[in-house]
């Protein structure tokens, strides 16, 4: 292994406690706890395990963690009356409704009916709109965590940088490519309609993989010293019969040969969502309360 491995997880660790610092000083100033309401409907058992390691994140951050279950047979009226009363709850400075929802419910309805300066998750339409148009409000969780992941590399400004996104979802793929152009790298967003994949991650010299195909990327595709941020979780059988074990969208063991950083799976981007969810709730609280956040 040539690449630089870069640490994921102690990075969101870094950025969980300078969360908790802010977040006691924003107690101190305020009186209040930031809250951050989580809603979960139905049994779906890894969106249990999300919304625990969040509940978790959120209290050792010194802010005040709000779950809120709904059965999965809860009607749409239920789950949107919840949704309006956290909006107007002042103790609650972001809402984060879990995904993926029962069939029956409407994705799109509940995310808009969140308000966008509690939406944390960043999917409500307005703010994908502020992104899209460079205003303030909260950008997604994962791709946000992928750009403090590459700045940490390469520095703030990319600018001569070829960057290639795989995967144009609107979670992932792009934003990350709006926040990469914004940092004035040169992009390129690759899917699954792209003639030449190979050729197009080859030119570049940032690749984001978010793709959710085990292992696709080769390491002969990547161009020598690329920085390689990997988003996929991909649960695979593993070597022992019977066990899984997770795998990226990058063919680890060959890209790490051939790039000059790249993030592993488990341990990159994976824990810097939850810990950009902290970041984007304290910031929200700072914004609701009318009080600058000094860096
Ligand atoms: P989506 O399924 O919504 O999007 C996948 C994208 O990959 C689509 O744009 C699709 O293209 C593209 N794609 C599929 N097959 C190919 C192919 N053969 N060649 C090129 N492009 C292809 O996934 P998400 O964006 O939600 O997630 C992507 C991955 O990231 C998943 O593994 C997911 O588990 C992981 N993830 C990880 C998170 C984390 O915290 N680390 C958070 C969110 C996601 P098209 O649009 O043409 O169909």
């Amino acid at each position: 292994m040539g690449a630089a491995l870069i640490d994921g997880k102690a990075f969101a660790k870094d950025l969980r406690d300078k969360v908790g610092e802010f977040a006691a000083n924003f107690e101190q100033r305020s009186g209040r706890k930031v809250g951050l309401a989580v809603v979960l409907v139905g049994e779906d058992p890894a969106s249990q395990v999300y919304v625990r390691s969040k509940g978790k994140a959120t209290v050792a951050a010194g802010m005040n963690s709000y779950e809120h279950r709904l059965d999965d047979t809860a009607s749409e009226e239920e789950l949107l009356s919840l949704v309006e009363q956290l909006n107007q709850d002042p103790k609650v400075d972001g809402i984060l409704v879990q995904l993926p929802l029962p069939k029956h419910l409407d994705e799109q309805k509940v995310i808009s009916t969140i308000d966008p300066d509690k939406d944390v998750d960043g999917f409500h339409i307005i703010n994908a709109g502020r992104l899209s148009v460079g205003q303030e409000g909260f950008v997604p969780c994962t791709p946000l965590g992928c750009l403090m992941l590459i700045k940490d590399q390469l520095g703030d400004d990319l600018s001569g940088k070829d960057a290639v996104v795989i995967g144009r979802s609107n979670i992932v793929g792009k934003p990350m490519a709006q926040l990469l152009t914004d940092a004035n790298a040169t992009v390129t967003i690759a899917h699954s309609r792209t003639k030449d994949l190979e050729a197009t991650v080859k030119r570049a010299d940032i690749v984001v993989a978010a793709v959710g195909r085990p292992e696709m990327i080769k390491g002969d595709w990547i161009k020598p010293g690329a920085t390689v941020i990997d988003v996929g979780i991909n649960r695979v059988p593993g070597k022992e019969e019977g066990k899984t074990k997770l795998v990226g969208d990058v063919d680890f063991d060959s890209a790490s040969d051939v790039a000059g950083a790249i993030t592993p799976v488990p341990g990159g981007v994976g824990p810097m969502t939850i810990a950009v969810l902290l970041r984007n709730t304290l910031v929200s609280a700072y914004r609701r309360e009318n009080i600058a956040l000094d860096k």
